[in-house]
């Protein structure tokens, strides 16, 4: 590192955000960029460590402390360069990434670490803005074909990988556009759709084939594939919704937080859809769960005028900072407030959802809830429901975001027969993601199960080089 002190005359800063009153009458990101010399201060702060934690921190390994010096000297294209040597899409991680590596930074330990997340957010869009991203076509081409199946960042960057390894990759997307999860789950405050449309324009350039509104399972059949393909790369994501089966359920305004979350991003990326339309404007909303998702449902009912928002979760509310069983540099679960979360709503803990209320005409008028208390029980978590503390939360719309369980097993896994794991989750071999069919592979979501772009964006790297290597065996 070319400046060693800048963590101490520097104090951590992130660019400046749109007043929340200013950005809810609107879903773009409201996030500006920092000015050079302010980002370069910041990138100065890292302290070069001997052993750079944020490496492993980072699923990609993305090589921080050697991006953060090109930074301090304004070679804006070595940065861009070391960047893009381990991160198909930065300007999606660079915006929704939770940062594993910021926890893992070294100057965490007793200051804030290096905004590495912003960072690398100012180095992508200044190298697009410069020219610096360009198509990389491949000079040579084999004769293999692989089918990746799921357009979610998984699924991109398997087929970008091994389309740069000269193999003729086409995807498979059962939705009308690409991106998956980046498209159709995260609102476009976080992450505008023209991002994903600028590289989907790239990975088109350098040979990628897009088949959009193509179910695998029913308007391709895996056998087909089986037969056409020399390889097939599953990255269909872990979509089966977690449920609350407790009485009231069917009551009309209570809802899966995808069926709202979809809809809006397809109201915002002008898709048509053909669901009665849910909306949150002059509702008084409960939001059930306590992760992303939950966080997306909040930042979404704040714009589209919700008269108030309440978000209920099972588990105690986290520690503030470390304690002694989330000891640096793991990943902490700590008290986490979003920006949504600043957009307004009351968060209530430890209420355990029992049933949903509703008038005569079936419409929902409230969610049932009870307090419950957590202990270590044989040293693990586990919750009590207090005695005699139900209540009802009256609102009129209720959306359930309490994580995904497995990928939807009818159509294509039913027909291909891979093996699953006993969470339904395709089951491969550690080392390669390979599943029990030695032509088919898995990564993403639709393998480890709920996850982040991060490590989907790993997966589709590694699992590149796996195909890649069971092709070049090919007799
Ligand atoms: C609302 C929400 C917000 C999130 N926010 C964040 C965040 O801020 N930061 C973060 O890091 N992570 C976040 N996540 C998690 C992250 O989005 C996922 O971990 C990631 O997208 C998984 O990538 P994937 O490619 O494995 O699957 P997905 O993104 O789910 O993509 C799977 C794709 O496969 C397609 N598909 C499935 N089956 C078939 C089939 N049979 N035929 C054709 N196509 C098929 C689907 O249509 C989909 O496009 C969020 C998740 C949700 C639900």
């Amino acid at each position: 590192m070319s400046k060693h002190n800048g963590f101490i005359n520097f104090a951590s800063e992130l660019p400046p955000a749109e007043p929340v009153a200013d950005r809810i009458k609107h879903s773009k990101e409201f996030t500006s960029s920092y000015p050079t010399q302010k980002i370069v201060n910041q990138a100065s702060r890292c302290m070069d460590c001997g052993v750079p934690f944020c490496h492993n921190g980072c699923p990609l390994g993305n090589i921080i402390p050697e991006f953060n010096d090109a930074v301090y000297r304004q070679d804006w294209l070595d940065a861009y360069n070391i960047l893009s040597l381990t991160n198909n899409f930065p300007e999606f991680t660079g915006r929704i990434c939770p940062a594993p590596c910021e926890s893992s930074c070294v100057l965490g330990i007793n200051q804030n670490p290096v905004v590495i997340e912003a960072i690398e957010k100012h180095i992508i869009e200044n190298a697009f803005n410069q020219g610096y991203v360009k198509a990389q076509i491949p000079e040579n081409r084999t004769t293999y074909k692989v089918a990746v199946i799921g357009s979610g960042p998984a699924g991109l960057a398997a087929a970008a990988e091994l389309n740069q390894l000269g193999h003729n990759v086409v995807v498979f997307e059962k939705n009308k556009k690409i991106g998956g999860l980046l498209r159709y789950g995260i609102p476009d405050f976080k992450l505008e759709k023209e991002i994903i449309d600028r590289r989907i324009a790239l990975l088109q350039e350098e040979g990628i084939v897009f088949n959009c509104e193509t179910l695998v399972g029913k308007n391709v059949l895996i056998d087909d594939l089986m037969r056409d393909y020399d390889a097939i790369v599953l990255c269909g994501g872990c979509e089966e919704p977690r449920d609350l089966v407790l009485s009231g359920r069917m009551l009309h305004g209570v809802h899966f937080a995808m069926d709202y979350l979809i809809q809006h991003n397809k109201i915002i990326g002008n898709e048509s859809f053909t669901q009665a339309p849910i909306t949150a404007k002059n509702k008084n909303v409960i939001i059930i769960g306590s992760g992303d998702t939950a966080s997306d449902c909040i930042g979404t009912a704040n714009r589209q005028g919700a008269k108030s928002i309440v978000q209920i979760g099972l588990s105690a509310k986290p520690p503030l900072t470390r304690t002694a069983d989330m000891l640096w540099p793991t990943d902490p679960k700590l008290y986490k407030v979003t920006s949504s979360h600043e957009e307004g709503c009351e968060r209530k803990w430890e209420l355990l959802t029992k049933g949903f209320m509703g008038d005569t005409s079936g419409n929902l008028t409230g969610v049932v809830v009870n307090d419950v208390q957590w202990d270590y029980l044989n040293k693990k978590a586990q919750f009590v429901e207090k005695l005699n503390s139900e209540k009802i939360i009256l609102c009129d719309l209720a959306i359930i975001a309490v994580g995904f369980s497995n990928p939807i097993f009818e159509g294509m896994l039913e027909d291909c027969g891979v093996e699953l794991n006993a969470l339904g989750n395709i089951q491969t071999n550690a080392l390669n993601y390979q599943t029990s069919i030695p032509k088919i592979f898995a990564a993403g979501d639709m393998r480890r199960g709920q996850s982040l772009v991060v490590w989907a964006i790993k997966e589709g790297r590694d699992c590149a080089l796996a195909v890649n290597k069971f092709l070049s065996e090919i007799k």
